[in-house]
C-alpha cells in the first residue's frame, strides 16, 4: 500500500538522492526504516547548527577596520588616490542577490575521514567527477579545476569559479586575483601549500559570468564533499557567490562579513572576493579584519613585516 511521506523527511531524502546521483550513483533500494529514526535524521542537523552557533565565542562579534598588511603605501593613504570609478562587475559584492531560484539544501555532513585517508578520499571525489558533462559549463572548459592544496589544511578558501588562467592551468586562483589571495595567505603567516583552495564550480563560466543556480547546484555537492573530507578548522568564503552557495541563503555580503558562522562542523567566515579587492582596494582593510577573525580561531599571528616589504 502506498504510504505518504512527511514533507521534511521527503526533502532530506531527495537531497541525499540528488547528491548520490551527482556522484554517479543511480540505483537505490528501499528498506523499512523506523519512523522515529527518520524524524531524528531531520531534527538533528538543525539542532546541531543552532547549538554550534551558540557555542562560538565570536559568534556575534564584529571587528572594525584595522591596519591591513594587504594595502600598499598608496592604498593606505586613500586621499592620495581617487576612488575607482564604478564598473560593471560580476563582483558587485554588496548588492542583494536576485532570488532567481531556490537554493537546494546541501548534502548531509559526511562522517569524518581519518587524516591518513584524506588525500585518497579527495582522489575518489576527483575520480567521481571524471570528465564531467553534468552541466553546460563543460562545453567551454579547457581544464577542470578541482582544487589545490593540503588535504590536511586547517584553513580552506572557497572562490566562485575558474577564470581564464585557472582554466588554462587546471589550478584555482593562479591569475591576478590569485596573486592577491597568495598575499592574503602570506599575511596570515601561512604558505599557500598549507591551505586548501577550491571553487563553487569547477569549470570556467563563459566570460567569467556568475555561475547559474543550476550549475552551482550540480557542481556544489562535490565542493561540500571536499569540505567534509578536509574538515578545515576555518573556511573562508570569498565573495557573494561562495557565501550564497555555502550558507544556502541569498543575503548582501555586508550582512554576512565580520563574524563566524557555524557551518558543517567548521567555522565559516565570509569576506570579499580578491577580484573585488583588486577593483576597490579600499575594502582591503575590511577583508583584513575578516582574515584576522580566521587567524584568531587558528591561533595565528601575522609574521613580522620586513623593513621596506611591499604589500
Ligand atoms: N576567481 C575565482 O573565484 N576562482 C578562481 O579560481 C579564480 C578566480
Amino acid at each position: 500500500m502506498a504510504q505518504s511521506i512527511d514533507p521534511a523527511i521527503r526533502e532530506v531524502l531527495l537531497t541525499r538522492v540528488r547528491f548520490y546521483r551527482d556522484l554517479g550513483l543511480a540505483e537505490f533500494y528501499r528498506r523499512p526504516v523506523a519512523p522515529a529514526l527518520l524524524a531524528q535524521l531531520v531534527a538533528e542537523p538543525e539542532a546541531e547548527a543552532a547549538a554550534a552557533q551558540a557555542r562560538l565565542p565570536g559568534a556575534t562579534q564584529t571587528l572594525g577596520a584595522v591596519p591591513s598588511p594587504l594595502l600598499s603605501a598608496e592604498e593606505e593613504a586613500p586621499e592620495s588616490k581617487q576612488a575607482p570609478a564604478p564598473q560593471p562587475s560580476i563582483f558587485q559584492e554588496d548588492q542583494p542577490i536576485s532570488p532567481r531560484q531556490l537554493i537546494p539544501a546541501p548534502p548531509q555532513v559526511a562522517a569524518a575521514v581519518p587524516v591518513a585517508e584524506r588525500a585518497a578520499a579527495l582522489e575518489i571525489i576527483r575520480e567521481e567527477i571524471g570528465d564531467c558533462t553534468r552541466c553546460p559549463l563543460h562545453s567551454g572548459r579547457n581544464k577542470l579545476v578541482f582544487g589545490d592544496g593540503s588535504p590536511l589544511a586547517r584553513l580552506m578558501f572557497v572562490g566562485e569559479g575558474p577564470g581564464a588562467d585557472e582554466d588554462a592551468q587546471g589550478l584555482p586562483f593562479v591569475g591576478r586575483a590569485g596573486q592577491l589571495l597568495n598575499n592574503m595567505i602570506t599575511a596570515m603567516g601561512l604558505k599557500r601549500e598549507e591551505v586548501y583552495i577550491a571553487n563553487v564550480v569547477k569549470c570556467r563560466p563563459p566570460g567569467n559570468r556568475v555561475p547559474d543556480p543550476d550549475e552551482m547546484a550540480t557542481c556544489s555537492p562535490f565542493l561540500f564533499h571536499q569540505i567534509d573530507v578536509i574538515r578545515p578548522q576555518v573556511l573562508v568564503a570569498l565573495g557573494a557567490t561562495a557565501a550564497t552557495c555555502l550558507l544556502g541563503r541569498r543575503q548582501p555580503l555586508a550582512g554576512l562579513r565580520g563574524r563566524l558562522h557555524a557551518f558543517r562542523g567548521t567555522q565559516l567566515i565570509v569576506t570579499y572576493h580578491p577580484a573585488y579587492l583588486l577593483r576597490d582596494p579600499r575594502q582591503k582593510k575590511e577583508a583584513w579584519a575578516d582574515l584576522q577573525i580566521a587567524m584568531r580561531e587558528l591561533g595565528l599571528k601575522p609574521p613580522a613585516k620586513r623593513k621596506g616589504q611591499a604589500s
